[in-house]
């Protein structure tokens, strides 16, 4: 039991003891100090967000209290960086969270998950208010004099010819204004004698095939032209092809049309007697020749697209 009263027992002796803690063998911060001696002080700790347990997966709201563990894990610059390890109310997980004086915050290191909920200026168009890392210039005296004689090098050796050459430049061109006007003008006057005429020519061809006025012409080059005469020889090709199928189709399908109908032909003559056998004899011969005539000529066509 910690000395929370002033009572002096009879056998306590001032200058042996020192306090009634030591008396008692007690710290003055009683249990919180039993983990002391490992650089763990017991502290009341309040989540500063909402969190997931990692190990039971449960959420636990932001203020919830725990008796943490709290140890010094480092400095960033003076500034002392602590951890709380805390053991989840909801399971025997436990989690730790550590402080970031970088950013002036906390941050989750193990044992659970943060619910991101920070308003990020960035993120939203505006600008980080901190900028911890800082540009000021160097406290060594030694580092602040190397930087001031780069600078002064860099003066000499890069700045100050890169200015002289430029208005060496500059002078020459100011030199002699009229005549480089005229040579500028002239340049300016045969290209745009060029432009006028292939716009011309452009002009023709959008009446020609009864163009939009505000279609722009591909300019003309000797990949476009071959390419466009190869599109041509392909598409030709293809017409050619359709065209032979066509018409064999069509020879096959007279050719079934002709036999079936002489064969009705046939039968009706036999009725009708030798009248009809008459005219139908001279239907098939009319019938053959045209025939024949078409296969001629399917042939022929045939040979010239070989060709
Ligand atoms: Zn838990």
């Amino acid at each position: 039991m910690q000395g929370f009263n002033k009572y002096y027992p009879p056998d306590y002796d001032g200058e042996k003891h020192g306090s009634l803690n030591s008396y008692r063998g007690k710290h003055a911060l009683g249990d919180r100090a039993r983990k002391l001696d490992q650089g763990i002080l017991i502290t009341r700790f309040e989540l500063p967000f909402n969190i997931w347990c990692g190990t039971c997966n449960n959420h636990i709201g932001m203020g919830v209290r725990y008796n943490a563990e709290k140890k010094k894990i480092g400095n960033y610059y003076s500034t002392p960086i602590f951890s709380f390890r805390c053991k989840c109310h909801l399971c025997d997980g436990w989690f730790e969270i550590q402080t970031d004086p970088k950013n002036t915050r906390y941050v989750v290191t193990s044992g659970a998950r943060q619910k991101d909920e920070d308003w990020n200026p960035e993120e939203n168009g505006g600008f980080a208010v901190h900028d911890t890392e800082g540009k000021a210039t160097p406290d060594d005296p030694l580092a602040a004099l190397e930087k001031t004689t780069d600078a002064k090098t860099h003066h000499t050796k890069v700045q100050v010819p890169r200015l002289e050459s430029l208005m060496e430049m500059s002078e020459q061109y100011n030199s002699d204004p009229y005549s480089l006007s005229l040579k500028v003008r002239k340049r300016f006057r045969e290209d745009k004698k060029i432009r006028k005429e292939k716009e011309k020519v452009d002009d023709q061809v959008r009446d020609r095939y009864a163009l939009p006025s505000t279609l722009n012409l591909v300019e003309e080059d000797e990949d476009a032209v071959k390419e466009a005469k190869d599109e041509w020889a392909r598409g030709r090709k293809e017409l050619e092809a359709r065209e032979r199928k066509r018409q064999k189709l069509s020879v096959e399908t007279s050719l079934r049309v002709s036999s079936s109908s002489s064969r009705s032909r046939i039968s009706s003559s036999k009725s009708t007697g030798s009248r009809g056998s008459a005219t139908s004899a001279a239907g098939d011969a009319l019938r053959a020749r045209i025939l024949g005539n078409t296969a001629r000529r399917s042939a022929t066509a045939g040979r010239s697209v070989m060709k």
